[in-house]
């Protein structure tokens, strides 16, 4: 989807800076019309019946005051007024009012019928009243004299008191109603910010109000009528049904009726209407008892003057609330919209947005809710309006920026020159037992320049399982040697840490090159003596997990730093190991495919290489999906491949290392697979037993003398035992993608043909995890997957979010915005290499917004 090169329509009256010349002080004090055109209206028939006045009326001048309106004495006034009219009784609100809207009309225009209102106070003479009213142009040179209409000035102070204004709960604010609030506060959704930062989901154009006599069968139409009659009837099982007829307000006849039908409708629906009422409806035409026609639950609203958040314009809808709680949800959000919205500061630097043609800040968060007119609601439910351009381009915008700042610091510092010769590289790779594949001698070839190079290396290696990244490792390694460097290789997990000390080891086999294990600190006398020689320099080479990270470990002189499977570590563990070198070349290397937006996105300071070829002699892996029913079946396939000599592993899931009851299930499993395969020795491994245990278990499952492995998902990452030919998986529903295709490559090393057979329990499973499951049995490409990940579940797995449980996103989707992303990943560069620091006053805001709006969501982008 193309969106990169669309600009906003030019709408009339809005300008170059049409964003800062709407929303003023006098803007905030509008937000006061509505409630005074109530009470006012029917002969001051509202007065009795509106509440809190004063607290709205606060709430206004707070805002006024945040656009920059002094803090005059008008200001105070209008407070004073709607407090004094807040504690009249009901007979002498009427008088309140009138002095309220006198006070108002001093400071902005009125419409007629407040103006009128506000006639009746000055009648009564009041000889200390500052404000002769006569009329909008009165109101706007008083509006002048207060300074009211000020150009946003956007200072530093100014919009941090914004920010706060925004960061204002939904509480603090009055709402008549209840329940939007509490919809909201349930999403987490219960500032005034967060709020407008709910998205719609879809629109809906009910721009176009219809007579009823235009209405055509089987469309979806916005209607205007009069309430004919109103019926409450009963169904047959008792359930009431309410009934109105809508008939056209000019033309009558037949032809000019609707029915509306609401069933069970809330009790508040039947005293709401009333013969005569002036309705908009919205909803479907079908054909009703008799060929007449009808809409069936349709949304109405009683024709009130003003803007309605419900009708006559493009409305939203959101995820999560139902139909009926609609109404007043847009009602709340309108009223965030025009009172609020307009108070965000706008971060991006103006040259970027007038050039990448981007809306205002505040004016897309007011028109994501509630598009102009002419926009098209098809396309805007697609995300591609303009106010979700400028949304999610900022967003994308201020992580790029992030990624930028941190390339150049890192470009920016000398590192360290290794002789990476051709001699030197084919010394590295002569030790291999093995020619290496193309894509592996092209990726090699990409590091050896970085380390000859004197600025640090920062590289990212991408290759699916089983593509021999450790080999490329590994020749790294050996020119940092060969340079007189160290070398340090960290892994998640112990079991791997042994594999690749052991594989690397036998590799070095008689070059008197040493590779020392750092596992756990404290373990005794061997740990102790690990450390020992990492930090006087008789190991070359130190293979370890987050034990590398503590302090105890130094090393004598670390040049490389290797992070295999690095989605499982923070950016600031990469930092912890760097730090022991003196900046060290860095390479880090993931298994789990990243597709070339995420790549952008979140690996934007790192240089790629991809191995994107297999080791000759893979075999396909056949997975197969077991219902859990099915287990039998699936052991029967285990056990031939028990029969033709090779091994299997079965697989339990582990949420967390410590939870007992899943280890409870991978121990019954073990038992269990022992009475089902008496004559097969059945091992169990699990993150709880000691290092030494873990490592007698693969010995013997390595050696053969162990047939069936059970585990739990210790074994997800980089276990290496080719003769495995078969792995089942239990409970594969609670599994993510991505893990299921780390799981799965553990099978298929050798070169027998291989199995992987899920089991699942579909009762349990939720749609996502059939999607997942489905889209395992389709495909063994990495790279597939990955993008059917993505678009399951969106990118917070795939970059190792998960335990966070917060989307990094709020609006942004690396699927449709590609073309935005490149467009803030330039900006972003630009930016920062015309101005580092972002020191320059035209940059301020976008430097405080990266502190206080996006540091934190952006520290969940593990980056390397
Ligand atoms: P991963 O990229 O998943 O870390 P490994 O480095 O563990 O993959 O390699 C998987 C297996 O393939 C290992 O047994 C390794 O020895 C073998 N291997 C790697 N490169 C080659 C190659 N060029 N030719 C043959 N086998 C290879
Ligand atoms: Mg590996």
């Amino acid at each position: 989807m193309q969106r990169g090169g669309e600009k906003p329509p030019a709408r009339p009256g809005d300008g170059e800076s049409g964003e800062e010349a709407l929303p003023s002080a006098a803007r905030a004090l509008e937000a006061l019309l509505p409630p005074l055109r109530f009470a006012v209206k029917d002969g001051f028939a509202g007065a009795e019946r509106l509440l809190a006045l004063a607290a709205t009326v606060r709430g206004a001048v707070e805002r006024a005051r945040a656009f920059g309106a002094p803090d005059s004495e008008a200001l105070r006034r209008l407070v004073a007024e709607a407090e004094a009219f807040d504690a009249s009784p009901k007979a002498e609100r009427r008088r309140a009012l009138a002095r309220m809207a006198a006070r108002l009309g001093a400071l902005i225009p009125l419409p007629a019928e407040l103006r009128e209102a506000a006639r009746a106070a000055r009648l009564e003479a009041e000889p200390s009243s500052p404000s002769p009213v006569r009329g909008n142009r009165t109101g706007e040179r008083a509006m002048a004299r207060e300074g009211l209409a000020r150009k946003e000035p956007h200072t530093s102070a100014e919009r941090k008191e914004r920010r706060l204004m925004l960061r204002r709960t939904l509480a603090e604010l009055s709402f008549p109603h209840p329940a939007p609030r509490a919809l909201l506060e349930e999403r987490g959704r219960g500032t005034v910010e967060a709020a407008l930062e709910f998205w719609p989901k879809a629109y809906q154009d009910r721009s176009r109000v219809r007579a009823v006599g235009e209405l055509e069968m089987g469309e979806e139409a916005t209607v205007l009528g009069r309430v004919l009659a109103v019926r409450r009837q009963r169904m047959r099982n008792g359930r009431p049904i309410l009934k109105v007829t809508l008939a056209d307000a000019v033309a009558e006849g037949a032809k000019g009726r609707l029915e509306l039908t609401f069933f069970n409708p809330p009790s508040w629906r039947f005293k709401g209407l009333v013969g005569g009422d002036s309705l908009l409806a919205s909803g479907k035409v079908t054909e009703g008892y008799g060929g007449r026609r009808q809409m069936s639950q349709p949304e109405v609203e009683k024709v009130a003057p003003g803007d309605s958040a419900n009708f006559g314009r493009i409305v939203p809808f959101y995820p999560g609330p139902s139909d009926y709680q609609h109404p007043a949800l847009r009602k709340l959000m309108k009223r965030l919209c025009d009172e609020f919205a307009p108070l965000a500061p706008d971060e991006l630097p103006e040259e970027i947005r007038a050039r990448r043609g981007l809306i205002g800040r505040g004016r897309a968060l007011r028109e994501v809710h509630f598009p102009p007119p002419g926009t098209d609601p098809v396309r805007a439910s697609a995300r591609a309006s303009p106010a979700f351009r400028r949304l999610v381009f900022e967003e994308l915008f201020f992580l790029q920026l992030v990624l930028a700042r941190r390339r150049r610091g890192v470009r920016a510092e000398p590192g360290i020159a290794f002789d990476a010769s051709p001699a030197a590289l084919s010394r590295a790779v002569a030790r291999l037992p093995f020619a290496l594949t193309g894509a592996q001698r092209r990726v090699l070839g990409e590091i050896a320049r970085d380390m000859a190079r004197p600025e640090p290396m920062n590289r990212l290696l991408q290759g699916d399982v089983g593509s021999g990244k450790t080999a490329v490792a590994f020749a790294a390694a050996m020119l940092a040697v060969g340079s007189g460097f160290q070398a340090a290789v960290m892994v998640p997990t112990e079991i791997l840490a042994e594999q690749h000390a052991r594989t690397l080891s036998s590799w070095l086999g008689g070059s008197g090159v040493e590779v020392a294990r750092v596992l756990a600190v404290g373990r005794g006398k061997e740990q102790r003596e690990a450390r020992a020689r990492v930090a006087d320099g008789r190991a070359r080479i130190a293979v370890g997990t987050h034990a590398l990270l503590v302090e105890e470990v130094a090393f004598e002189k670390l040049g490389l730093v290797v992070v295999d499977e690095q989605h499982r570590f923070g950016v600031l563990q990469r930092a912890r190991l760097m730090a022991k070198g003196r900046r060290p070349d860095v390479l880090v290397m993931t298994a789990t495919p990243i597709p070339r937006t995420l790549a952008l996105a979140f690996y934007g300071d790192l240089d790629h290489s991809k191995i994107d070829e297999m080791p000759p002699g893979r075999t396909p892996v056949l997975t197969h999906l077991f219902g859990d029913s099915q287990r039998r079946a699936a052991y029967d396939e285990v056990r031939r491949e028990l029969d033709r000599g090779h091994q299997a592993y079965v697989v339990y899931p582990l949420v967390e290392e410590s939870e007992k009851t899943d280890l409870a299930d991978a121990t019954s499993g073990a038992a269990e697979l022992s009475r089902t395969f008496p004559n097969r020795a059945v091992g169990l491994l699990h993150g709880r037993m000691t290092t030494e245990e873990k490592r007698e278990v693969m010995d013997r499952f390595r050696g053969g003398q162990v047939q069936i492995l059970v585990a739990t998902t210790v074994i997800e990452v980089g276990v290496d035992v080719p003769n495995a030919s078969v792995m089942v998986v239990e409970h594969a529903e609670r599994f993510g993608l991505s893990q299921l295709h780390q799981l799965r490559g553990r099978v298929g090393r050798g070169s027998a043909k291989s199995r992987c057979l899920l089991i699942a329990h579909f009762r349990r499973a939720g749609d996502e995890a059939k999607e997942r499951l489905k889209a395992m049995e389709a495909t063994e490409d990495g790279f597939e997957l990955a993008r059917a990940d993505l678009r399951i579940r969106g990118p917070g797995e795939l970059v190792g979010t998960r335990q966070s449980g917060q989307r990094l996103f709020e609006v942004a989707d690396l699927y449709r915005d590609e073309a935005i992303l490149e467009e803030a990943r330039e900006e972003a560069q630009a930016l920062i290499e015309a101005d580092p620091d972002l020191a320059r006053p035209e940059h301020e805001a976008a430097r405080e917004a990266l502190e206080e709006r996006w540091a934190d969501r952006l520290s969940l982008a593990r980056v390397g």
